[in-house]
């Protein structure tokens, strides 16, 4: 069936007042991760009145939420993404605001197509910022049975194709045994120690790294008092690679410093995963090709082909159960800093308004391509099939 794009986007323009509104209530009420409960409400009621079935609290995520277009139309499913957490201190510094409206705009208007085959469904998740609510639903099998997910994200450039680093962040404990520093020091093991001869290792371990390689750490606990060997001393690294195996066998060699650093004075090391891990952003090049096509389409004529970020995010994980894309679009001018004040409030201005729109506009079009085109589908899903 056809559905005409001046159609999509008329529909858009019709409810640009509601995802105006959205965005700034949202923006003017920053929450941080899993405290977006003012947010998942305003988000869902939309929803619900939208036609929507809504679930709230999915894959025990407080803030989470499921919203389905219940029509029962045969055919392909496709998630909308929407992400609303803010940061401390500078509220919506990343624009979280406009990815939920836009998505949840785009989804409204998806549910006036009366003729739309398939279903239409967005994704609420929670805490993008801190220990990625993605990570949980996807490890949890909420992305499972959906057939492409996508959202957008605002930015300093047009770019549908982009690449992040997978991420894993890591505790190192050590334990060694304490003892009067002074009178009987050759009792203590130095704890202290194993951590100085950890990082010295990880200093020669990083110039044989391969380029895109990250690691990156602190010592958050060094001892009590310098009259006392201390007995515990623990690190916190942040390791990335441009692809998880890549990092997995990375980790491996990290833990084989720790424990070569510890085992030379005879003190123990135990390591565990402080926050979730992220995977790198595997974008599905198919969908981000038609994102680009809807883009040029809007008039958006300044689009670069694709991106590597040396950030991670936790779409990365979405990314490996279905093909997803997460394309980013130029907010204001495009010179605002992502995670400062003024990104925050370009986002809350009119200007945030208006690409909340475009980027409605540019999702509606593509999900109604996934939904419609089944050669398109069967190309999205043979170049998933290929890469995983
Ligand atoms: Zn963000």
């Amino acid at each position: 069936m056809g559905v005409g794009k001046e159609q999509v986007c008329k529909l858009v323009n019709e409810l640009k007042p509601e995802i105006y509104r959205i965005a700034t209530l949202i923006g003017r009420n920053p929450e941080l991760g899993h405290q977006e409960h003012y947010a998942a409400g305003v988000l869902t009621g939309f929803m619900q009145e939208q036609g929507f079935s809504v679930d709230v609290g999915i894959g025990g995520l407080a803030t989470a939420f499921k919203a389905k277009l219940g029509r029962g139309h045969a055919g392909p499913s496709v998630a909308l993404l929407a992400e609303y957490d803010a940061l401390p201190g500078v509220g919506h510094g990343c624009g979280h605001n406009l990815i939920a409206a836009a998505s949840v705009g785009a989804a409204a208007a998806l549910a006036r197509l009366a003729n739309l085959p398939g279903t239409v469904v967005v994704m609420g998740t929670p805490a993008e910022e801190t220990s990625g609510g993605k990570v949980t639903l996807a490890e949890k099998g909420y992305f499972d049975d959906l057939d492409a997910t996508l959202m957008f994200h605002p930015g300093s450039q047009n770019v549908s194709e982009v690449a992040t680093l997978a991420l894993d962040a890591l505790e190192f404990i050590f334990v060694g045994r304490a003892a009067h520093a002074a009178s009987a020091a050759q009792c203590g093991i130095n704890a202290l120690d194993a951590v100085l001869n950890f990082f010295v290792g990880l200093n020669s371990l990083k110039k044989q790294l391969p380029e895109d390689a990250r690691v990156s750490g602190i010592i958050t606990e060094g001892g009590i008092t310098p009259n006392i060997i201390p007995e515990r001393a623990v690190a916190r690294l942040y390791l990335r690679a441009a692809k998880r195996r890549d990092l997995d066998e990375l980790r491996e060699k990290v833990i084989g410093c720790a424990q070569g650093a510890a085992g030379m004075i005879g003190a123990q090391v135990t390591w565990r995963k402080f926050e979730l891990s992220y995977d790198e952003m595997c974008s599905n090049r198919t969908l981000a090709d038609i994102f680009t096509k809807n883009l040029r389409f809007l008039g958006v004529a300044k689009i670069i082909p694709v991106q590597t970020a040396m950030g991670s995010v936790d779409m990365g994980n979405v990314s490996r159960v279905v093909p997803a894309i997460h394309p980013y679009l130029v907010l204001g001018d495009g010179l605002a800093i992502p995670h400062t004040r003024e990104f925050a409030t370009v986002a809350l201005s009119e200007e945030g308004g208006r690409l909340a729109v475009l980027a409605a506009k540019a999702l509606a079009l593509t999900v109604v391509d996934v939904l419609t085109d089944t050669r398109l589908l069967h190309k999205i899903k043979r170049e998933f099939s290929a890469a995983h």
